[in-house]
């Protein structure tokens, strides 16, 4: 008997499916406060999420209040002609907007009272090179403990001038970017992965830059860190969800979160499943996921990718 053909559209739609989707702007941010204020709901680090929430809120009010600088004629030559990220994070030289967007969000999350103190305050006590140098050793991943109050309020701003940048260049100039494993703008690594649902889209990978909000398409069951597709497996929060993918044998939200791990570089990232909650956001859905960190982490995996709202440790 002759062997059934697949004909589910699969195949066309990875190829139709596009490769890099740009930032939306106007919903990306407001739509994570919403969901930040859903997980706080009977969480219980429910106060830190709204917080949280707080300084979404604020980069959704502040990416749409300027327009985006720029971006130099060098950087999209060497973008075209040598597939180099337009918008390297280490390199890019910062137009000073991004402080301006750091002192509205700080004015902005000011107004949510005694939670926001610690981090309005340790941000209000750097200089300006002091800010810039927080900065860098955020976008290198090399925050020192001292840092950890002000990173929240850094890396948002960070996040808010980059995805402004990043949703202002042209999708063909980096849809061709041949390295996987950063983001195809500005080189940073992922905070997450999300298989995502419905349209041209449905039931495919994409990671989502920890920076500047940017997603690319990766195949599934294949380390986002190291490429390897014979070692991965997955861990969630509920016994018995250790192997299969998708998460067919859990249920509710741990259903719709996991580790994907890999024996080969000893990384992980998580992976979320919109299949499992329509809801799911790369950041806010990470930060609600700390205790999947820690059992991942006990055994023996470091995280690949950084959440800029984070100072890991400071849980
Ligand atoms: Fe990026
Ligand atoms: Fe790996």
């Amino acid at each position: 008997m002759a062997t059934p053909i697949i004909t589910d559209g699969t195949m066309e739609r990875v190829i139709s499916a596009p490769r890099v989707v740009l930032p939306d702007t106007v919903g990306l941010f407001a739509e994570r406060a919403s969901r930040f204020l859903q997980l706080a709901n009977g969480h219980p680090m429910a106060d830190y999420l709204k917080l949280m929430a707080a300084v979404s809120q604020a980069q959704h009010d502040v990416i749409g209040a300027r327009e985006a600088p720029v971006v130099p004629d060098e950087a999209l030559e060497r973008s075209r002609d040598y597939g180099m990220p337009p918008l390297t994070a280490l390199s890019h030289a910062r137009d000073p907007q991004w402080r301006d967007d750091l002192r509205d969000l700080l004015a902005q999350v000011e107004g949510h009272g005694v939670p926001a103190q610690a981090m309005v305050k340790a941000v209000r006590a750097l200089d300006d090179i002091s800010t810039e140098a927080l900065a860098d050793r955020l976008l290198a991943g090399s925050t020192l403990d001292t840092d950890a109050a002000a990173v929240p309020l850094v890396g948002a701003a960070l996040q808010t001038y980059f995805t402004r940048l990043a949703a202002s260049i042209n999708v063909d100039l980096v849809k061709n970017f041949d390295v996987h494993t950063v983001c195809p703008v500005c080189a940073m690594r992922p905070v997450a992965s999300v298989v995502r649902l419905g349209g041209e889209r449905n039931n495919l990978r994409y990671l989502c830059c920890s920076l500047c909000s940017c997603e690319w398409n990766m195949a599934r069951i294949k380390c986002s860190a190291c490429e390897d597709d014979k070692t991965v497996h997955y861990l969630s929060l509920q016994a018995g969800g250790d192997d299969s993918e998708p998460a067919s044998n859990t249920v509710g939200i741990a259903a719709a979160r996991r580790a994907e791990a890999c024996d080969e570089c000893k990384s992980y990232l998580k992976i979320f499943y919109q299949e499992k909650d329509p809801s799911v956001d790369p950041v806010a859905d990470d930060l609600a996921s700390l205790a999947l960190d820690v059992l991942v982490d006990e055994r023996g995996f470091g995280r690949s990718g950084p959440n800029l709202l984070f100072h890991p440790g400071s849980a």
